[in-house]
């Protein structure tokens, strides 16, 4: 089959490599369509723990080819989103159920073959049928998945403003959940006005339009929407000269949730005074942990709505070009179709 291998960081090719067997309990899947994330552009140049060979695609949605030996629940031909971690059930945080932070865990996509390739290989027991879910629509099962996880760190009280900083495909199903959670209000600050009507047309009650490289600049409106500031701050960028200037915005007693993923080196200086006297949160959401299901069900059930945000597409041959849209304005999520367009 044909594949985007990496041999080490900002080199791959889209090559033939070999179906290799499957193991018990695994089964084998065409991919169907594959959502490209931010993370690939971090692992393009390295970051996150790539293990090469590397075959990335981690937002993968595939349909049955062939069953391992044991692989129960599933026929040829169902079509599945397949959970991209794989977890040792044997380290202490296993132990604990805490898989998220598994010492010998694997990731379909990072450091196992991904989503990119005509086939994946998963564990039966890590897919997940899709129903009656359109295809953009079951795309986004991982994406919302680690939204779930977020959710759940982040304790909405009834009422709550919350700030969303970024309009990209995690902050538009974040702001459609956290306003279906229970928020009192739900900002959305991008610099993207286009991206901003997207969220804007799923509900957001206020959409301002910022500087990334200027965030002060907004001050003025954003303390009229919150004079008192947002109670949850939600970094959905990753960007430090946009997380440098969250805390500000944070009420006296809120928290500022760092949702996005900035580069492993980067640093921002705090003032630990402010979060004492304040009495500010910090809080992280790195990704997912078997959310999967409960992501199923908010789609199905409308809370999330995929309209407007799956905007391109691209083939295996052109996975450069995919990559390349994560960079591009007008590209709000990006898929890949590995075999070829789906009816
Ligand atoms: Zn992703
Ligand atoms: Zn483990």
């Amino acid at each position: 089959m044909r594949a985007v291998v990496y041999t080490e960081p900002e080199k791959f090719s889209v090559t033939e490599v070999p179906d290799r067997p499957l193991a018990p309990g695994e089964v084998r899947m065409e991919n169907v369509i594959v959502g490209v994330c931010g993370t690939d552009a971090h692992l393009h140049i390295g970051e996150f723990g790539p293990v090469y060979p590397l075959t990335p695609g981690h937002e993968i949605v595939g349909r049955i080819t062939e069953l391992g030996e044991g692989a129960q629940g599933f026929a040829i031909g169902d079509l599945v989103s397949v959970d991209n971690t794989i977890y040792c059930f044997a380290c202490p945080p296993c132990k604990r159920g805490d898989f998220l932070w598994c010492h010998n865990g694997v990731a379909l996509g990072v450091q196992a073959p991904g989503g990119f390739a005509e086939h994946t290989i998963a564990q039966a027991t890590r897919c997940y049928p899709i129903g009656d879910l359109s295809l953009e629509a079951a795309a986004l099962i991982e994406p919302t998945a680690c939204v779930v996880h977020g959710l759940d760190r982040m304790d909405i009280t009834p009422a709550d403003d919350v700030l969303i900083i970024g309009a990209g495909p995690t902050s538009q199903i974040l702001a459609q959940l956290v306003g279906h959670g229970g928020a009192g209000s739900v900002t959305v600050a991008a610099p993207n006005a286009a991206k901003l009507a997207v969220a804007k047309s799923h509900g957001a009650n206020h959409t301002v339009l910022v500087d990334r490289n200027d965030f002060a600049a907004s001050a003025d409106e954003l303390r009229a929407i919150a004079p008192e500031g947002f109670d949850i701050v939600i970094d959905g960028t990753g960007a430090i000269s946009v997380l440098s200037e969250l805390i500000p915005f944070v009420k006296s007693c809120g928290t500022l949730m760092v949702y996005g993923m900035a580069g492993e080196e980067e640093t921002i200086s705090i003032k630990p005074f402010e979060l004492f006297r304040r009495e500010i949160t910090l809080r992280g959401s790195f990704a997912q942990s078997y959310e999967f299901a409960r992501a199923i069900k908010l789609l199905q059930g409308g809370k999330v709505d995929p309209t407007g945000i799956i905007t391109h597409s691209f083939g295996l041959d052109e996975y450069a070009d995919a990559l390349g849209s994560l960079r591009r304005p007008e590209v709000l999520k990006a898929v890949m179709y590995p075999n070829g367009p789906q009816d």
